[in-house]
């Protein structure tokens, strides 16, 4: 067996054994593999090992990558900080967006979706306390985004994202979660229900998972350390 199909195994069996702890049915939680500065040869081998969803967040080091294995029936998801001059290529080809943060991107990528697509699924990316990057909305405004975002016809907003400083404490990455996930609640209680929390990386997986993570983002520990 290969190194990342070994590493794949491994990985799928910590979200197994994490979900069946806090009485989860691991069937009910997707990996997504970060595949961001990996080579197509790396992917080609996750593949073979039957990885089909793969996370990007670099834009030009993906769309080669996306067209290099065209072939194979592979579900790309745009990971990284959405800029205005990237909305209409990231319309084009991936099918999940994670870090949408504000109207005006959204209003893009509706607009530009080809509509030869179904609609790009998407989800809310929350600031919450303890983040290293910028990007996410504060929470007190993501109700009025969540609706804006739920009513563009181009997009189907599926749920909420959020990326804790992974050099934080993992009790405060552990509150992160539970906070996205009663935000999803208090979402659902207004009528807009959600069926994805994004969630949980290499080192935290287990915890995102005992919070509700729906889909949780592993690059380290299938494709190595990154440069
Ligand atoms: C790089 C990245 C990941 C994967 O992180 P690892 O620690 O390598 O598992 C997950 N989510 C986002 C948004 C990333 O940028």
């Amino acid at each position: 067996m290969s190194a990342i199909a070994d590493n794949l195994n491994r990985v799928r069996q910590r979200i197994a054994e994490a979900a069946r702890g806090c009485g989860r049915d691991p069937a009910d939680i997707r990996l997504l593999a970060v595949s961001k500065t990996k080579p197509v040869a790396m992917l080609r081998e996750a593949w073979e090992a039957g990885q089909r969803a793969f996370g990007e967040n670099y834009l030009q080091d993906a769309l080669p990558k996306i067209a290099a294995l065209e072939d194979r029936d592979i579900e790309w998801h745009y990971i990284g900080r959405i800029q205005s001059n990237k909305t209409r290529e990231i319309a084009a080809h991936f099918a999940w967006v994670h870090g949408l943060d504000r109207l005006k991107h959204a209003r893009r990528l509706s607009e530009q979706r080809p509509a030869t697509l179904p609609p790009l699924n998407c989800c809310i990316q929350v600031n919450l306390s303890g983040e290293a990057s910028k990007g996410g909305i504060e929470a007190t405004r993501l109700p009025e985004l969540a609706r804006q975002v739920a009513a563009l016809p181009g997009l189907r907003l599926r749920g909420l994202m959020t990326l804790p400083d992974p050099a934080s404490p993992l009790d405060d990455q552990r509150a992160a979660f539970e906070t996205l996930a009663g935000l999803r609640a208090s979402l659902a209680r207004e009528g807009l229900s959600l069926d994805t929390l994004s969630m949980g990386m290499s080192r935290d997986l287990e915890i995102a998972i005992a919070a509700g993570a729906t889909l949780v983002r592993v690059g380290t520990d299938i494709f190595g350390a990154r440069d």
